[in-house]
């Protein structure tokens, strides 16, 4: 079969192994592009060296091997990219849709998020001391369609809400790193967790400012832990066990809905794969937080 337009992608921030979660949602984004004969790419987002342990990389990049999830195109790794990020920074400043902001946390925090300094108000100042870069959005409702969730309405505050796309020490943001590398990568479907839902209508506004048509959006519920808190490093997560890759991946399609009968679990890696491409129901995906706990429970 020819491949389609599809690409797709798992844009993982390595602050630590894969854990259950992020597998769920790595697999989720390999069917949607499997399904749908497109590309699958792996995108490590390694913008803040602080939060990022140097081993994190490679851990995931084997436990992604060791699950059968396969980048179709060299993995690219977003500290490779700063000269793209700078170069839309520059764009986005001399369109007026950046500002130069040295607000302190703190004053913001004072100031119920207005910028005392009403640093958006001088696009074009040149500002000396340490300062971040930050998107400035327009007020407004924003529609979009998600593919799980429906419509979705979200309301957006020019100046409370405003992301930056820079910080004062320097490190590129999540909000302007992940639009450029989407675009850039021709990225035409986002299957991520839905603890990134209200990150949308901004993105979408960056998309916008950027030129670039924002790609179709497919947001899956989270996994919690019995606390109800997400899957993650600071709800200490336990890494995921390569040595299990079937448990694990039978587990990950129980969570995301799919039904593979219990003999699959005698099968190989690729068996399971294969099965669920050919299974693969989007309809089936719950619409809310699983707890890790009840899925693995239920297996084997
Ligand atoms: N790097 C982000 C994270 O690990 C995900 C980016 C995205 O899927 O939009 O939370």
């Amino acid at each position: 079969m020819a491949p389609s337009g599809y690409r797709g992608r798992f844009a993982p921030s390595p602050t630590g192994p894969l854990h259950f979660g992020s597998l769920v949602t790595a697999l989720a984004s390999w069917l949607e592009a499997r399904s749908a004969n497109g590309c699958w790419l792996v995108r490590i987002e390694d913008l803040d060296p602080l939060r990022e342990p140097p081993e994190a990389t490679g851990q995931i990049l084997r436990s992604l091997e060791s699950h059968g999830l396969h980048s179709d195109e060299p993995i690219r790794f977003q500290s490779d990219r700063h000269a793209a990020y700078q170069h839309a920074i520059q764009q986005l400043l001399a369109q007026g849709n950046a500002y130069r902001c040295r607000c302190s946390r703190k004053q913001l925090q004072a100031n119920q998020g207005r910028h005392p300094n009403h640093c958006r108000n001088q696009p074009h100042a040149v500002v000396q001391e340490e300062h971040a870069i930050r998107f400035a959005l327009n007020s407004g409702q924003r529609i979009w369609q998600d593919q799980l969730l429906g419509r979705q309405c979200q309301q957006v505050e020019a100046e409370l809400d405003d992301p930056v796309l820079l910080r004062k020490e320097g490190f590129f943001a999540y909000q302007l790193a992940v639009v450029v590398d989407d675009i850039d990568q021709g990225i035409t479907h986002v299957v991520r967790g839905s603890d990134l839902l209200a990150m949308t209508a901004q993105q979408e506004q960056i998309y916008q400012a950027l030129g670039a048509p924002p790609p179709q959006w497919l947001h899956i519920p989270v996994i919690t832990n019995a606390q109800g808190q997400k899957l993650s490093k600071q709800s200490h997560a336990p890494a995921l066990d390569d040595q299990q890759p079937v448990a694990n991946l039978m587990n990950a399609l129980y969570a995301l809905g799919q039904a593979p009968g219990r003999n699959l679990a005698r099968a190989r890696v690729n068996d399971i794969l294969d099965w669920a491409v050919a299974h693969w129901q989007r309809g089936s995906l719950p619409l809310t937080s699983r707890q890790a706990h009840g899925i693995t429970d239920q297996t084997l």
